[in-house]
């Protein structure tokens, strides 16, 4: 087994790039910026690197950019060429290899949008384009037709355009500000970010997405943490994939956001070789919990250009939330989905707990084994009536599987249907 270090690091000392580098300098996240590893001659100064890795990584440089906060590369264990942090922060000869359907942009962000840098596809909430630049670029990313392109913030004219949208759109409630990185960008324009959202009112509740707490945790400052509390409700989703992650500097930035009253959500992409193993996701969430961040989502690898090599089967998946349901606090489960191609959105999939059911009965197990049945209560109300609890007949949720549920709508089919081809007049009832 491997061995790790946790919640520790080389000292930026011990290495020859760095040092001469002040405590000030290293603990300054516009320093770590700006000394980003970027080439493959930067990294050969932080680890040892063979004539082939060198080649493979050139090679690579040519179709997708590399970026590697100091801090993030300081937690690289040089001799170890699994190490997580590693295969997640350094290109590998895997990223030329394009599986055989592998899109560009595999989740249809750009045409679920209505404004440029705004996805609408859920119908309350909307992912917002504060930026295309993040402090790392993750081998793993799936946003790469976007994280990086152009490595810097859209003009004012360009976010006066994405705020438009949401305060003309009412049924937006929910605004999730990502990139990139939401936090890659001043700290006057996350104000003016959050100023502008809070005086829509419409607008309940403001996400901010970002990687920071794990690779650029000197971002988290006290100054950005005062500047957030002002705009409650404010969340912080980030992105922990390995417990080596969790760095005191790590757990120290996710402390100053708790402090400042912002929940801490986190969403790990399952990783083959970095968290693709029950045992490193328990202790993954574990820890994930002890720095106050709620396991929120565990998304499927995206069928995306040059990640072909860090997919897993969903099996994997689906066994690590086995090993933890039941097993553990409920807090530390995370939901298992897939991010759906084509813009279907994020699909929960996990093991199977019901059984059977009847009318009368529905029949369970749990994660011991135990098979129980759970009786069903006589139907409050037929269909067609008031709901008894609102009063109302629920005609807000009567959209999509909702409208078939609620008996508005017999069947939903697809536009496009082979044999739809094949009628001859469209179909009448009576
Ligand atoms: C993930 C995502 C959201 C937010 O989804 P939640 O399930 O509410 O966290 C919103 N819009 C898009 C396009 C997304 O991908
Ligand atoms: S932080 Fe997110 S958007 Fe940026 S490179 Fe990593 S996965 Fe991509």
């Amino acid at each position: 087994m491997r061995t790790q270090v946790e919640g520790g690091r080389r000292s930026h000392r011990e290495v020859a790039r760095w040092a001469d580098v002040t405590d000030a300098e290293w603990n300054d996240w516009r320093w770590q910026v700006a000394n980003r590893i970027t080439t493959v001659e930067q990294l050969a100064e932080v680890i040892p690197l063979s004539d082939a890795e060198i080649g493979d990584i050139r090679e690579c440089l040519k179709t997708f950019r590399m970026a590697v906060t100091p801090y993030y590369a300081s937690l690289i264990d040089p001799h170890d060429p699994g190490c997580p942090i590693r295969l997640q922060s350094v290109p590998s000869r895997a990223e030329a290899t394009r599986g055989q359907d592998d899109p560009v942009d595999p989740l249809y962000e750009e045409t679920d949008s209505p404004v440029p840098g705004i996805t609408h596809r859920y119908p309350d909430r909307v992912l917002f384009i504060v930026t295309d630049q993040c402090s790392m670029y993750c081998r793993h990313c799936t946003r790469r037709r976007l994280a990086g392109q152009t490595d810097r913030a859209p003009t004012r004219a360009q976010l006066e355009e994405r705020l438009d949208y949401v305060r003309r759109t009412p049924r937006v409630r929910d605004v999730v500000l990502s990139g990139g990185d939401a936090f890659l960008v001043s700290d006057s324009l996350v104000e003016y970010l959050l100023k502008e959202l809070r005086a829509i009112p419409h607008v309940e509740i403001i996400r901010l997405a970002t990687r920071t707490p794990v690779v650029l945790p000197q971002r988290i400052t006290s100054e950005l943490c005062r500047v957030i509390r002002k705009y409650h409700p404010v969340y912080v989703n980030t992105h922990f994939n390995h417990p080596r992650e969790l760095t005191d500097a790590a757990t120290e930035a996710c402390a100053r956001l708790a402090d400042a009253g912002i929940p801490i959500g986190n969403q790990t992409v399952l990783l083959r070789g970095v968290n693709d193993c029950p045992v490193v996701m328990r202790r993954l969430v574990h820890g994930l919990l002890k720095a106050r961040v709620r396991p929120y989502y565990l998304y499927q690898c995206d069928l995306s250009r040059g990640i072909e090599h860090f997919r897993t089967s969903t099996a994997r998946g689906v066994e690590i939330i086995e090993y933890l349901r039941g097993h553990t606090s409920g807090l530390a489960v995370p939901t298992y989905c897939i991010d759906g191609p084509g813009g279907a959105g994020k699909i929960p999939v996990g093991p199977e707990y019901v059984l059977s059911r009847s009318p009368e009965r529905l029949v369970l197990r749990n994660y011991e084994g135990v098979i129980c049945a759970y009786r069903e209560p006589p139907t409050p109300h037929s269909e067609g009536e008031r709901c008894p609890t609102c009063g109302g007949f629920h005609e807000e949720l009567a959209s999509g599987v909702g409208a078939v549920l609620a008996g508005r709508a017999p069947f939903l089919e697809p536009g496009e249907l082979e044999r739809a081809g094949r009628r001859r007049t469209e179909h009448k009832d009576c």
